[in-house]
This record gives C-alpha cells, structure tokens and sequence, in this order.
C-alpha cells in the first residue's frame, strides 16, 4: 500500500476514527469544513468491545444517516436479565428513543461510519500516530503525526480528539483520567450459536467465577444476526475505584461465563478472539477542551458508568462537538463552552450513576440489591431505564423526576464534579 498522504494544512482535525472521531468528521464535513480524519491503525480494524448499541445508539446512527444500515443487523427488543434463580423480559422503554437497540461487530461498524465520513468530503490518512503538538499563544498551531516515512506536521485551525480510553494526545494536552469514582475493566469473546438470531441481549447481574464464588461484575450476550457471521459477542466486565480496585482474572472468568451460557444460547465451541480493556467512565477526566481543542469519547470518560456503554455518547460527543465550532462566532475559545456543554449534557447523569456504580464495588452490595430486585418486573423496568440512561430532559414521570433530583443532589457532593 502506497504511504497516506499527509496534507499540510486542516481547517479541522480529528485524531482517531472510531465512532467518536468518524461521527465528528461526517458532522464536520456535511456542515462545509476542511476535515482530515487520522488514525494510527489501518482500516477496517477491531476495537475490544461488547458490539451492543442501545436505543440511543440507535438513534444517533439514524441522525447521522445510517439508520438502513441497520435494517439487516439483529432488531433487540430490550434486555433478558438473570441473576439470583430469577430471569425478567424487559422491553426498551418507549420513549424519545427508538424502541430497539441492535449488535454489530465493531470492525464493521466502524467501517461503515469511516466511510460515511469520507463520502461526506472527509479526508482520511490511516496509519499514521498523533504524537505531538506544536503550541502557539495557547492555541494548538500543528499537530506532529508519526508515519512510516517519518515525522509530519499538520497546521491545524481546530483539533476534535477522539484517541479512545489511553489519549495520547490528550494527555500530551493536559488531559487527566481519575479513578477515585467508579471505572470499568471487561473483557469480550466471540462464540458460534444456533441462536445469533435472538432478538434479545442477555445480561447476567450475578457473576461467579470458575470456583462459585460471587465476583463483583455482570456478564452479557449480544446476538449479532446472520449479517454477522452467527456470532454471539459474550463478555463480562467488572465495576472498579481506587479505592476497590477489581482484581479478577477476566479470561477464566469470561471461559468459565461462556461455558455457562452455552446449552441456552446453543453455543458451538470455545469462545475465540478474547481481549481485555480498561474503561474511563462517567467524565471522570480533567482537562476535556482547550482554546482551539475538544476531548470526545473515551478520551472524555464519555461511558456510562451502569453499563459501560460508550458508542452512542462518542456520536453525540462528535455531532456537539462540531455543533460547537459552528457557533465559534460566538467565541472562538472552546475551553470552559465544550466543558460546559459536556456538564450540560450529561453532568447530573454520570454523577449520579457513577455514585450509584460506585455502591455496586462494596462487597454484598449487588446480592442485596439484585435478589429481591430481579423478581420484580416493574422494577427492572426502571432499571433498565436508568441503566440505560434513557431519560430525557422532557420526562416528567416519577423515575425521570427522581433521577434528576438525585442527580442534583449527588452533584452538590461531588467532590470532583465530572469532566472537572
Ligand atoms: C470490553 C468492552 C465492552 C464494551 N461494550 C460496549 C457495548 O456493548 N456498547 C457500547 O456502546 N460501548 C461499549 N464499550 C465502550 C466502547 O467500546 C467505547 O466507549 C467506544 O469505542 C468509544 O469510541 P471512541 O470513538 O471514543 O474511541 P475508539 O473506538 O477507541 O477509537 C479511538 C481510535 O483512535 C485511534 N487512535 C488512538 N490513538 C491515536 C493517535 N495517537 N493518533 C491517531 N489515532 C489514534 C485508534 O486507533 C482508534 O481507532 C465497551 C468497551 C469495552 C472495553
């Protein structure tokens, strides 16, 4: 393959094409700038991840356009949740939201957002590594890309950072992750079934490890239809704090959860493709903008500290972010406006959530909670709401108002606000 050439100049450049990145350069391009999307890796790649998208996944993909690119990847009415000898059914909530969510293998996902930004006027360099940047009055002036013919400078406007959970270049940018309130660590498999075609996800809420013993995680199946390759994505992922670090071993534990699952989800031999990552949760990062740069995504902590879901906020993260350069008019300083707009959007949520996973790492917590909940449907229902994040500003229910008052209250003691 040919080196990328690498332009000198970009009114706009976005660092990292995953879901964050490739969503900011299609919004970018369609609204009439000079994009040049850059990844390290050359496409299509994986990315360790559980493949769920949620309603509100959903319905980002369909603003952005992609919305028939869904129409043969598995409809998921809502979730099947075990635990404790107990299982619930439980519907998407109906809502602003679509009413399904879906499953589709992160190398194509990623793909097709990619190329959606490239037919939109993006211009892409794949394998070549932000690195560096060169500062002038406070302003990012170029930014240094590492390829295999050497070193290169971009001189760039405006910088949209979507380098995903270690961000390089944002803590080459004052970036800072900090793990005194909850994170995630998971780790997924891919498994041939009889039942890839089940219009359900599948969450375990009680974890045993290979010996029986309760572990402080959760274990899922996402079924990813015959469009993908009839393939179970199974995982599990544990809920962590500095202060409660997780300690489990994730491969015997996501063997021994596999091996579990196999006679109801009709699985066909050993799980195969099994990595491991970290996950940045709930804003728990300082230092997400700067004058002319912007954090989305992981490198934001944009992940839902309930259920470690993190593609439907790097698309929002990505359309907002360059909601926000469109408006520079106002001020061309995007320092304390992407900060506030990312408070704005998600601050009461993640704060809240984060609390409340934060409770889950004590010991006894989850089987306290989850055996007498899981017999209730009503309850679950509220559960998988919230879990979900899918209420909205406009809800005026009960759970909608409680959330939001928890929200308030658990921010007044935070004490280190999100995205602070
Ligand atoms: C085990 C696991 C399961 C998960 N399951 C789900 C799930 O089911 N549903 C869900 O919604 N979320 C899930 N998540 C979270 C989700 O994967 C992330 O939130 C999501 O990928 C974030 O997208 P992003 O665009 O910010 O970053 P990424 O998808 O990580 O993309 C970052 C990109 O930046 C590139 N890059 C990095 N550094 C540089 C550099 N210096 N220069 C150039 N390019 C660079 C990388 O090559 C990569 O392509 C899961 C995460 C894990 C770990």
């Amino acid at each position: 393959m040919p080196p990328p050439r690498i332009p000198q100049r970009a009114e706009v450049l976005v660092v990292g094409a995953g879901p964050g990145g490739s969503a900011a350069a299609a919004h970018a391009a369609t609204a009439g700038h000079d994009v040049v999307l850059l990844d390290a890796a050359t496409f299509p790649r994986d990315k360790t991840c559980g493949d769920g998208l949620t309603p509100r996944a959903v319905a980002e993909l369909d603003h952005l356009g992609l919305g028939r690119f869904l129409d043969d990847r598995p409809r998921l009415d809502g979730l099947t949740l075990h635990g404790w000898g107990a299982s619930q059914q439980i519907r998407w909530p109906s809502g602003r939201f679509p009413s399904f969510g879906s499953a589709v293998s992160r190398v194509e996902l990623d793909e097709e957002i990619r190329a959606l930004a490239v037919a939109r006027g993006a211009h892409m360099v794949q394998g070549a590594k932000a690195v560096d940047v060169t500062m002038r009055d406070g302003r990012i002036a170029d930014v240094v890309v590492d390829t295999a013919e050497g070193a290169r400078t971009i001189a760039v406007r405006d910088v949209i950072v979507a380098d995903g959970v270690r961000s390089g270049l944002g803590k080459a940018l004052g970036r800072e992750w900090h793990r005194d309130t909850a994170y995630g660590v998971a780790a997924r498999a891919y498994v041939r079934s009889g039942r890839a075609d089940d219009n359900w996800m599948g969450s375990h809420l009680e974890l045993r490890g290979p010996d029986g013993a309760l572990l402080p995680g959760y274990g899922w199946v996402f079924p990813l239809g015959g469009a993908g390759d009839n393939l179970l994505n199974v995982g599990v992922g544990a809920l962590a704090t500095a202060k409660r670090p997780a300690h489990m071993a994730l491969r015997p534990v996501l063997e021994h959860y596999a091996h579990m699952v196999g006679e109801e989800w009709a699985i066909e031999g050993p799980p195969q493709r099994l990595t491991s990552a970290l996950l940045p949760m709930g804003g728990a990062v300082s230092g997400v903008a700067g004058p002319n740069w912007m954090l989305i995504g992981d490198a934001a902590a944009l992940v839902n500290p309930l259920n470690g879901e993190g593609i439907d906020y790097a698309l929002e993260a990505g359309r907002l972010a360059v909601e926000l350069l469109d408006d520079t008019a106002r001020s061309p300083d995007h320092t304390t406006r992407w900060r506030d707009v990312l408070i704005g959007q998600y601050g009461l949520a993640f704060s809240a959530a984060r609390r409340l996973a934060g409770l889950l790492t004590v010991p006894q917590a989850v089987p306290t909670l989850g055996r007498p909940g899981i017999r209730s449907a009503h309850l679950m229902s509220m559960v998988v709401r919230v879990m979900g994040n899918l209420i909205t500003p406009d809800d005026a229910d009960l759970v909608a108002r409680a959330w939001r008052t928890a929200g308030r209250l658990s921010s007044q003691i935070d004490q280190r606000p999100p995205f602070r």
